[in-house]
């Protein structure tokens, strides 16, 4: 399953913003008009994504280097599943990209690891965009590496690490939405780990905001990141853009 590091060519680094529960219809659509137009106005081309609530997810205009994806959805077209939505409604508006696994889901609402692989699997067979995240919880980390990592490798199960939409987010429960960031060497020492397996992009994600972020982008196998709280300010999202183009 999994593969041997290969050669990595220096490619941009990613910048993605997750919305969680936040932000409306209207004030979405002018946060995503708004950064359409700085990435066009500053010549950007890093990719860039946003994962909008599903309320608000719609055909936006943008350009080809900033998607909008799903927080979420069901492994299905459409059917009887209340409260999820499906391809189906994906399709409505072009959605061809899928976060995957966020520790939220897994914590918070309960998805099994069972789940996770039926969703993958299943937005795999679609071909979309796959942002996986996986990332252990304080007391798995206070126990050491190895039961770190042991922790981490059990979230590959069931999960095709050849595919190739596949972007990989390295986010420790413990640092997100806390406040709290990994230490460099930290971040350093798991991304070096997970990329000498898979060589797929791999983001950071955790309590990342401006005062860090050019550290954390500077560090190896750091191929971008994936922001919540600190995203969710459209001025300080194009601030963090900026810092990302320049790596
Ligand atoms: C996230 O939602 O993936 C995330 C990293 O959140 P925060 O930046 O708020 O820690």
């Amino acid at each position: 399953m999994m593969q041997e590091q290969s050669e990595q060519i220096a490619k941009h680094k990613i910048i993605a913003s997750n919305f969680k529960t936040n932000h409306t219809r209207k004030s979405t659509k002018e946060f995503v008009e708004n950064v359409n137009k700085f990435l066009q106005d500053e010549n950007i081309t890093n990719e860039v994504y946003i994962f909008p609530t599903a309320t608000a997810l719609n055909e936006f205009d943008t350009v080809s280097n900033l998607s909008l994806g799903a927080q979420n959805a069901y492994c299905v077209k459409n059917g009887s599943f209340t409260g999820e939505i499906g391809t189906e409604q994906l399709d409505e508006f072009g959605i061809k990209t899928i976060l995957i696994g966020h520790s939220e889901r897994r914590h918070v609402l309960g998805e099994s690891q069972k789940e996770i692989a039926l969703k993958y699997n299943y937005y795999k067979s679609h071909g979309y965009q796959i942002i996986y995240c996986i990332g252990e919880p304080l007391e798995v980390k206070e126990a050491g590496l190895t039961e770190t990592l042991g922790y981490i490798w059990e979230q590959f199960d069931g999960i095709d690490l050849d595919y190739d939409n596949l972007i990989l987010a390295y986010e420790p429960v413990w640092a997100i939405g806390t406040g709290v960031v990994a230490k460099v060497e930290d971040i350093a020492t798991i991304h070096r780990k997970i990329k000498k397996k898979i060589d797929k992009p791999l983001l950071y994600g955790g309590s990342v905001k401006p005062s860090n972020l050019e550290e954390i982008l500077n560090i190896e196998n750091v191929d971008g990141t994936l922001i919540g709280t600190s995203s969710w300010d459209v001025e300080q999202f194009k601030d963090m853009i900026s810092i990302t183009s320049k790596k």
